[in-house]
């Protein structure tokens, strides 16, 4: 039933950017346009994500986004692009 069209929109994972640690080489956007923007200051921006009093910014997303950002959290060469699971806070990447 229509249970099962949505999960796979369901968020099932956080996004999360350490922002201040962005070098903005911009090889998150190369590889997840639809979910990376780069800033007019020259650092990498979650787009529709949330930004946080820590200056972090976050973003749930779904399954079906999650080989993307796992992709772009790989290619990031500073590593600061993190990924969680929202159901035990387990943290991927
Ligand atoms: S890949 Fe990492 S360092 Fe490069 S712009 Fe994206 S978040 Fe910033």
């Amino acid at each position: 039933m229509a249970e099962n069209n949505n999960s796979e929109k369901e968020k099932k994972y956080l996004l999360e950017h350490d922002r201040p640690n962005c070098i903005g080489c911009g090889a998150c956007v190369a590889v997840a346009p639809e979910h990376w923007d780069m800033n007019d200051d020259g650092k990498a921006d979650i787009l529709h994500g949330k930004n946080r009093k820590d200056e972090w910014q976050e973003k749930e997303i779904s399954e079906e986004e999650f080989k993307v950002n796992m992709e772009a959290a790989e290619s990031c060469p500073v590593n600061v692009i993190h990924l969680k699971r929202l159901k035990d806070n387990e943290k991927l990447i």
